[in-house]
Order: C-alpha cells, then structure tokens, then sequence
C-alpha cells in the first residue's frame, strides 16, 4: 500500500516514510492509493474478532511495511484491559431497540481521541526505534489544543523513548478537569506550555513554527495533529466493532450519528463504508459552529475565522477550519487533483469554496453523509432527556450527536451514537442541564489535589521557539 497527496505531487509513500509527516510536501493531505474493498467472507470472519484481532485485520490491509508480528504486537499493546479498562475495549450501550451508544471513552483522558493516540504513541516508539540510517533517533512533537486533543497526545507519549512533546494551550480557557489532567503529569519528556492568548493564538504559533523549514528539521519536530493518518486509520476500527455488535448478519445496514469538528471521526466512518461495512447513513453533527452542516447542505465551504468562531459548552467542536475535509472531497471529486487545486487556492483566496453548481454537489448523497447541526439548548435538552429517558448520561459533544442522531433516525435501521467523551470532563454544563454533578471516575478522584507543572509564555513565536530550542533532544 502507498499513499498519495490530496493535490497530487511527489512519489507515492510507504506508510512508515509518512507515519512522522503532517502535510505532504505539496500541501496536500496523504491518502491511501485506494480503498480495499472487503470480500463478503472477510466481513464474516471479522464479526467474531476481538478488538485487537479486529484492529490487525483492518490496519494490516494498511500497513504493509511493519513486520506483521511487530505490528500485531503493538496492537494488542494498545487494545488492552489495562489502557480501556475493559477486554471489550469499546462497549456498545443498548438506549432502547435500535438505538444505541459506542462507548468510545473509557481510555485514559475519558475521550475518544485515545484510541488512536495511544495506538500512535506505539507506532511513532516502533518508528524511531526501527528506522535505519538518517530517520533514526528522535521527534519532538509540537501541538496546540483546546482541552481534549492536548491530554489524549500526552497520555500517549509520556515516557517514550526518543520522544518529547512541547503542547500550547490557551491560558485560563479550558475546563479545570482538563487542565488538571494535562498540567499534572510530571514526565520529563512533557512540556506544557500555556500561552497567554486563545487557542487560534496557539494554533497560529504552530504553523508559523513549523513553515520555518530549517528550525523545523534542525530539531526534528513533528506532529500529532488530526490529520494524521494512522490516527484515522485507527477511528475506522470501532465503526466495524459497532456494526458487528448491532447487527445479527452482514445484510443488514446501520446508522452512525458523529459529532464531529476536524472531520477526522466521521472521515473513518466513510473509510469503513467505502471498505463494504452496510452503513445507511453517517450522520454529520455539528454545533453552533456549522461550517460542514452549512457545505453539506449548500455546497458553499466556507470556514468562519476569528470572532466567527463561536465558543461554545462542546467545545472540542469549535472548530472553524475542519483540516480532514480536504480527503472527503478528493474523493468526492473522483480524485483529480487538479480539480482540488483550484478548489484550495479559491478557499485561499476567497475564503470559501462553491461545488453548488456542480456534479460533485449531486454525489453527496451517495457518499452517506447526511447533516445537521445542534445549539446550546438542544444540548442541554438532550442531555436532559437522555438521563429522563434511558438512565444515561452523556456529555456535550455526545449530545450534539444524539440531537441530529435522532432528527435523521428510520425505523428498523439502528442508530449507533458514538459517544465521543464522557460526562466528568464537562461537569459545568452537566450541571445546568440536570443540575447535578457526573461522576468522577476512580483514577481522577486525585487530580484536583495533585501540582501542577507548566510554562507560561507570551503569544511570541520567537519566544516559543527559543524555548523549544532550549529543551529538544
Ligand atoms: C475531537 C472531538 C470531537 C470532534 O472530532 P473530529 O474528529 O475533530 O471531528 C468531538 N467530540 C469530542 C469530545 C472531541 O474531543
């Protein structure tokens, strides 16, 4: 298997060569040459997989380049009772008939990013490890987050070999659970940095930092960010764990309904589709921030910046530029990429993108995505309606699924709601909904009395990089 770039430069790529690379050269996204179709028997045999079989099976039709062994073993490293607290590793919750919930966050930061970052951190050791010559040695990996993404990424690479991790958060502007969970960790490979600024100030310094090429390579600074491959790759696996513990034979269709910010989640979810799984549809939730709502439904792609950017209680989805789109509409356009050129450098120059018009627009449909979008009351509605109803609770990101789930819910079609977080990480908006608080689970119950450790810097690239400088390998 090789991968190509989303604008169509450069030789197509082994998996190892792009495992360590953000973008491709070209400024493109890489992509697999094509889509494995699954053999009806293949299916089959999947259904009675465990989770780390399932996961090999799915990966090693990706990964052609790590002995099979090697890779079998990282996988069942990752997908274990210890790191997801269950042999199941992913349960899937029964609300009512044909309605139910993946559980998707019972990792180490209680979201759902862990199950790809832990399997990353696994890969990007074996990585370095392995590699021969010049690629050998080390990665420091550079990042900004918001609160979800920050955490999932440390978890998984604190204490690797060859590995450190400079993370900028917005000072003062994620949840206390959240900053707890990040500032804590006292690894020495950890650099938390927060920057006295917003998140886009964070995320700006980032790709000021990395477009310095020299600065770049002089301290082998890599990435973790959505976009990267193996983490979507990784996403894929639970559509088809879920599939197979909602349905009784491969006849049968179902129904995701996934929040979704960066279009990295839902991006698996049309992988997994395109790959044979029976998804009817995959339904495309998004907040107040509905750049993709808007797309799917006009045509028109136009991110929102700065004071656009609404902040709100699911906040993990405030996002304005959604970076894995790019490989949706690749495909969407049958692959042509020069097509994706014009269609990129009108969004440079314009700010937006408009496929209205034209027969790409029609073929939506059949690519299963349908969309809507929730507001902070339809949130609170359902988180409130859920606990009424079923018993359950779920957080707010999970509630904008379960909002546009049920908008586009058919009879006798099950609907799957990946739950993308848990309640604890949230217990704010928790509250004004039921007005009590979530449960704490055991391992947290400490955080809040633990120190803290971080560096507070100003929204200064020249400052972070010298302090980047500072403490690389
Ligand atoms: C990251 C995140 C999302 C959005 O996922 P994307 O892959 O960026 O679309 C949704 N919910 C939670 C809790 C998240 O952390």
């Amino acid at each position: 298997m090789r991968y190509i770039s989303t604008r169509g430069g450069g030789i197509p790529q082994p998996f190892l060569k792009i495992l360590l690379e953000g973008l491709a050269p070209d400024g493109g996204l890489y992509v697999p040459e094509e889509y494995p179709k699954l053999l009806a028997e293949e299916l089959e045999a999947m259904r009675s997989m465990t989770y780390p079989e399932l996961a090999f099976a799915i990966l090693s039709k990706y990964i052609d380049d790590i002995p099979s062994a090697d890779l079998r073993k990282i996988i069942f490293d990752t997908y274990t009772k210890e790191i997801f607290g269950s042999e199941t590793i992913v349960s899937l919750k029964k609300l009512e008939d044909n309605l139910y919930l993946l559980g998707l966050s019972e990792g180490p930061t209680l979201a759902f990013k862990d199950i790809a970052l832990q399997l990353l951190g696994r890969l990007f050791e074996y990585a370095l490890a392995s590699a021969g010559g010049k690629d050998k040695g080390t990665l420091n990996i550079l990042g900004a987050t918001s609160g979800d993404t920050g955490s999932a990424a440390e978890y998984a690479m604190r204490g690797r070999a060859g590995i450190r991790i400079f993370m900028l958060s917005p000072l003062g502007r994620m949840s206390d659970f959240q900053r707890k969970q990040m500032y804590t960790l006292q690894d020495k490979n950890i650099f938390n940095i927060a920057i006295k600024g917003t998140f886009d100030d964070c995320q700006d310094i980032v790709k000021k930092v990395n477009e310095d090429g020299e600065f770049k390579h002089a301290h082998h600074l890599g990435a973790v960010n959505s976009i990267n491959w193996a983490r979507i790759l990784a996403q894929t696996v639970y559509y088809f764990w879920g599939y197979f513990r909602a349905t009784r034979a491969n006849t049968e269709h179902v129904s995701f309904a996934v929040p979704t910010g960066n279009f990295g989640d839902i991006l698996a979810g049309c992988i997994a589709r395109r790959m044979g799984l029976p998804i009817k549809h995959l339904i495309l939730a998004t907040n107040e921030n509905n750049v993709l709502e808007e797309f799917f439904t006009t045509g028109v792609y136009r991110p929102r910046t700065g004071a656009e950017v609404a902040v709100t209680s699911s906040p993990s989805m405030d996002i304005s530029k959604a970076s894995n789109f790019e490989r949706y509409v690749f495909d969407l356009v049958g692959r042509d990429a020069s097509r994706m050129q014009k269609l990129w450098s009108d969004l440079a120059e314009k700010g937006a993108f408009d496929i209205s018009g034209s027969p790409d627009f029609a073929r939506i449909p059949a690519t299963g995505i349908v969309a809507g979008r929730s507001t902070h009351a339809d949130r609170l509605a359902t988180i409130r309606s859920v606990h009424e109803k079923y018993g359950a609770l779920v957080d707010p990101h999970t509630a904008d699924g379960v909002t546009t789930g049920l908008k586009h819910r058919e009879d006798s079609v099950p609907l799957i709601c990946l739950e993308t977080a848990l309640p604890a990480k949230f217990a704010d908006t928790i509250r004004e909904a039921i007005g009590i608080n979530p449960d704490l689970p055991a391992s947290f119950q400490t955080l809040a009395t633990l120190p803290e450790r971080f560096e507070i810097l100003a929204t200064n690239v020249d400052l972070i990089k010298k302090y980047i400088a500072a403490h690389t390998y």
